[in-house]
């Protein structure tokens, strides 16, 4: 009897350290998470793996941080300040807001001026996504494109200055600066050791490690002719930035009902039609992804899809106004076209 009595606790011993060891390597999900408005969009950020509550706020300090240097909707960011001294003098700036222009620049290059940092008297211009947006004049429009120039942007690497070297030119980076944010985001979530999250910057995802469970993330592509959360499909990935441009969320529309996107031509003045009704990048950073997914946007389907397969660790779903998807090479078998209403193209790749 007394012997049963000791095998018995012996065994309940054994269950408390077995317990014990499992929560070690395995312990209780937590999910830490906060929404709020912030660069013009929701933002969501959420931390799977531990009780995160004070990261995820030093993060949003951190976008209001960026919102205060890059907004061209806030008075006396640094963006507002080279804007205002165009044409008049080089502005410094920090070492990455420097690197951030200056991939901004390169993307612009690399498009031939497709993708434009120096598009905002174009955007000012519409102000698409604002209470006073309006369809431009075709002369207002004619006297802004010849401010539309990324060759007119001087960039100093020793003293990391920016120059608009012509008046009234101004910069926008609101087709890559959510991307770099993105970034910055998920470099402060791994250095704090995080090992699953999920960034979404208005649409913008990045997907910090996998999922807890030890498999990749699902992530819907979303219907660009449907409410947000409708999705044509699906694709598995980790560690991967997911950023999408279309024409369905950010428009205006005039009194007879024809819509503006608002993904600008700088050759035109008006927004690109091309028949491509959204462009999905999956990379490893989330600028290049923003950046990208605009710049192919303006490029159009073919050679937007042609410009993603030169580039290594970087894939796209093109989607078109008449419903048909085509993919890049790299992603044929990670993506699920779920959507009855779309058709899955052949694309040369
Ligand atoms: P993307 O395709 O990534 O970018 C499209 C945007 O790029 C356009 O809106 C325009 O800004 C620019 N663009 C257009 N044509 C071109 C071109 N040919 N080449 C290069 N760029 C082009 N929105 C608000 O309504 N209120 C705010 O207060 C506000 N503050 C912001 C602050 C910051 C720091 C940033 C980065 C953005 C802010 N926005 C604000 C903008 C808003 O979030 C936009 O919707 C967003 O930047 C556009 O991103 P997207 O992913 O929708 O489209
Ligand atoms: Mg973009």
């Amino acid at each position: 009897m007394t012997i049963s009595r000791k095998k018995i606790l012996f065994l309940l011993f054994l269950l408390f350290f077995i317990v014990l060891y499992l929560r070690k390597i395995h312990p209780p999900l937590k999910v830490s998470s906060r929404t709020d408005f912030i660069l013009g969009t929701t933002v969501t950020l959420t931390v799977y793996d531990k009780e995160a509550d004070a990261l995820i706020h030093s993060a949003f300090e951190e976008l209001r941080h960026l919102e205060s240097i890059l907004s061209v909707n806030k008075a006396n960011t640094l963006i507002d300040q080279i804007n205002h001294s165009a044409g008049i003098m080089p502005v410094k700036v920090d070492p990455d807001t420097f690197n951030l222009i200056q991939s901004a620049l390169n993307y612009s290059s690399l498009t031939d001026g497709a993708f434009d940092l120096t598009i905002g008297p174009l955007v000012n211009l519409w102000h698409i996504g604002f209470p006073d947006a309006k369809v431009p004049s075709p002369y207002e429009i004619q006297e802004v494109l010849p401010l539309i120039n990324y060759h007119y942007v001087q960039l100093d690497t020793s003293n990391y200055t920016v120059y608009l070297t012509q008046p009234h030119m101004a910069l926008d980076l609101g087709g890559i600066a959510k991307g770099y944010a993105a970034d910055i985001l998920a470099t402060l979530f791994k250095d704090a050791n995080v090992q699953h999250a999920l960034i979404n910057l208005g649409g913008n995802l990045y997907t910090l490690g996998c999922k807890p469970d030890g498999t990749p993330w699902t992530i819907g592509v979303q219907d660009p002719f449907h409410p947000r959360g409708e999705i044509i499909g699906t694709i598995l990935q980790s560690n991967q930035s997911f950023v999408t441009s279309g024409i369905y969320e950010r428009y205006l529309e005039d009194t007879s009902g024809k819509k503006f996107h608002h993904i600008l031509n700088p050759h035109t003045g008006y927004p690109y039609d091309n028949q491509l009704a959204s462009v999905t990048i999956i990379s490893e950073t989330s600028m290049d992804g923003d950046a990208l997914s605009t710049a192919t946007f303006a490029l159009g389907l073919t050679e937007g899809l042609a410009f993603i397969e030169s580039r290594p660790h970087t894939e796209a779903i093109f989607i078109t106004t008449d419903a048909r998807v085509y993919l890049s090479s790299g992603i044929k078998n990670l993506f699920t076209l779920t959507s009855p209403d779309f058709t899955l193209c052949y694309s040369p790749y």
